[in-house]
């Protein structure tokens, strides 16, 4: 399949890769990685998207040539004019923009490189794996099999910058010994510092961001006894903080890291509808969850846009929960009972032991 690929990069000139919508380390990681490498390769590379990259990814190299997508004429002819069209971190339509149905409809080879579950079935070609860590990793497999020594300081830190966003810095399951072999291989060849691509990725918060994390850390709400955490980003305290939606990226972690928590919520109200993120906790699997309201994604890192007022939504749900996880039944702990039931209990256990030693 790999090898299928690759013929295909090889033989055709002109191509076209895009990414998702509000696009992170992985999709600007990966796409401008492999525009770095058809272009190595003596490609006619245009990178285009829907959405602007966010603040702290605006120093990767090369990012200044993705082109943001307007509509007009001149970008509608490059797409028409090329051979081959290529979508990568994502397989749904309606996640490219207005992207989404000129890639869908086109006449040239459509490619998915990609590794979330449920692809659309439009794609001409694919390159997917969903056990792949991110699609940098799957970027790094194609540029290795053609030629590992294309592989310099620039190829070194988009995909390092893919690799290490989506995996949380290296902590998700998703983390195999190959990830760490081609981490090693990316510092090797590229002579890249991870410390100073860290530093760059998250040491950028800005006041107003800390402030809004600040706010919203004081609306976390357990329930289902604890099994889930919820936090919410009204608009209001967007407003009063100052700061961007793009800075709530990574405040959904704080409510998953309570201890017992199995699947973490944040509802962000935008003027449109409201934003759901999810995230779960190994078994316990989110995406069917979101793909119920409209959305999608991984299994333990999935999220929906709704059109609904932001009490409705978390309304909505929450109370949906039951029909996608197996909530454990309450567990009856010690300061549940009142005084009597507990001096009760306490009695009891020592009759049986009493009975049990004789
Ligand atoms: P986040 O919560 O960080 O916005 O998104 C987490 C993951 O959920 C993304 O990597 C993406 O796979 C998926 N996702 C987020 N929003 C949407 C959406 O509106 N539709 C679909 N299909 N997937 C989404
Ligand atoms: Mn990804």
């Amino acid at each position: 399949m790999r090898d299928q690929i690759l013929s295909l990069l090889l033989e055709q000139q002109r191509f076209v890769v895009t990414t998702h919508t509000r696009p992170d380390g992985d999709a600007l990681g990966a796409q401008l990685a492999l525009g770095r490498f058809l272009e190595k390769m003596g490609k006619e590379v245009l990178l285009i998207n829907s959405d602007p990259p966010p603040h702290n990814l605006e120093w990767l190299p090369g990012i200044d040539a993705v082109a943001l997508f307007d509509g007009a004429l001149k970008q509608r002819e490059a797409l028409a004019a090329a051979d081959v069209l290529i979508v990568v971190d994502t397989n749904a339509e309606e996640r490219l923009g207005k992207l989404g149905p000129i890639f869908k409809n086109a006449r040239a080879h459509t490619l998915l490189i990609d590794h979330h579950p449920f692809p659309e079935t439009w794609f001409g070609r694919s390159y997917r794996r969903e056990s792949a860590s991110s699609t940098g990793e799957l970027i790094y497999e194609l540029i290795v099999a053609h030629d590992p020594g294309l592989i310099d300081a620039d190829l070194a830190t988009m995909l390092y910058t893919a690799i290490m966003t989506d995996t949380g810095s290296f902590r998700y399951s998703s983390v195999t010994v190959a990830v760490h072999h081609i981490i090693a291989d990316l510092l090797e060849r590229g002579g890249i510092q991870p410390a100073d691509i860290h530093s760059a990725l998250y040491d950028t918060r800005t006041l107003a961001g800390l402030r809004l994390l600040s706010r919203t850390l004081d609306t976390l709400t357990l329930s289902y006894e604890g099994q889930i955490s919820f936090m919410v980003v009204p608009q209001r305290v967007l407003n009063e903080t100052g700061a961007s939606v793009e800075e709530t990226e990574g405040f959904v972690n704080y409510a998953l890291s309570v201890e017992g928590v199995r699947v973490a919520m944040l509802f962000t109200e935008t003027e449109k509808g409201t934003k759901v993120s999810f995230r779960s906790k190994g078994d316990d699997h989110v995406h069917e969850w979101a793909q119920a309201f409209g959305g999608g994604g991984h299994r333990n890192a999935s999220g929906a846009f709704i059109r609904r007022s932001l009490d409705v939504t978390i309304e909505e749900v929450l109370d949906a929960a039951p029909r996608f996880i197996s909530l454990a039944s309450p567990v009856l702990e010690d300061e549940e009972l009142s005084p009597e039931d507990a001096a009760y209990l306490s009695s009891l256990l020592a009759m049986q032991s009493k009975s049990t030693q004789q």
